[in-house]
């Protein structure tokens, strides 16, 4: 698929799949185009060309409301939670079982030492923990997921990248988007590196080549 911009092209022929309990990670430059693949992914941008399939169907006229229905959702960069409403009721507002918000508390004690505090209080780390945590409970068939770490400490890095492997283990697909290559590495089953808003290289992460890392980074060959 291709998108743009008022005309302008930002992704051009991407031809990329996802398959449930793979992690692929994209990286690219800044500007490669990631955010905009990601947004087409999930239906908030509309593709210029081209076709979006879920599950092998054709999903490419589906807007965003249509796409999570189909199970497909976005995961912003930033935090996706209502900083003014607590931490029980940013959660009630996606599972409305208690059993399903104590299994959330169960997993992860820090929320539930402080459930009636607001969710604009928490550190990042906390809030982003706030905005992933119900997807345990209720994995969705695909998740787009655009720098989930995005200036979390290390700590909370490993334990939002440990969130995303548990939701691999249970057979969601997941399009991951990470600015830092070397931390997320570690869970990725395929790499595909966005250059210009086209896919440079695709494959296996066992397979990762250092010198197109670099490229794909830095804009020069290792080595030239
Ligand atoms: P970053 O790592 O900096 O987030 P990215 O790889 O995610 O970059 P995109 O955000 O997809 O890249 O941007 C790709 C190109 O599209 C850039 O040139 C950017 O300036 C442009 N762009 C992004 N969003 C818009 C928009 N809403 N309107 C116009 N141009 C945009």
């Amino acid at each position: 698929m291709s998108a743009a911009y008022g005309g302008v092209a930002v992704v051009r022929g991407v031809d990329l799949v996802v398959r449930g309990g793979e992690i692929v990670v994209l990286l690219g430059a800044n500007g490669a185009g990631k955010s905009t693949l990601c947004r087409v992914a999930a239906g908030v941008l509309p593709a210029e060309r081209g076709r979006v399939l879920v599950r092998g169907r054709e999903a490419t006229a589906d807007g965003a409301v249509r796409r999570a229905r189909r199970g497909v959702l976005l995961a912003p960069e930033g935090r996706g939670i209502f900083a003014g409403l607590s931490i029980e009721e940013n959660l009630a507002l996606q599972l409305d079982g208690k059993d399903d918000r104590e299994a959330v508390y169960a997993r992860f004690p820090a929320l539930a030492a402080r459930r009636a505090v607001l969710a604009g209080a928490l550190s990042g780390g906390e809030q982003q923990l706030l905005a992933l945590a119900p997807l345990l409970q209720r994995p969705p068939a695909v998740l787009v997921a655009d720098e989930p770490s995005l200036g979390l400490a290390p700590r909370v890095v490993e334990e939002v990248h440990g969130l995303l492997t548990e939701l691999r283990a249970g057979g969601t697909a997941l399009l991951l988007v990470e600015e830092r290559a070397a931390d997320v590495l570690g869970i990725a089953d395929t790499v595909a590196y966005l250059a210009r808003g086209e896919v440079a290289w695709c494959g296996p992460r066992a397979d990762v080549d250092p010198d197109r890392l670099a490229e794909a980074y830095l804009g020069w060959r290792a080595g030239v």
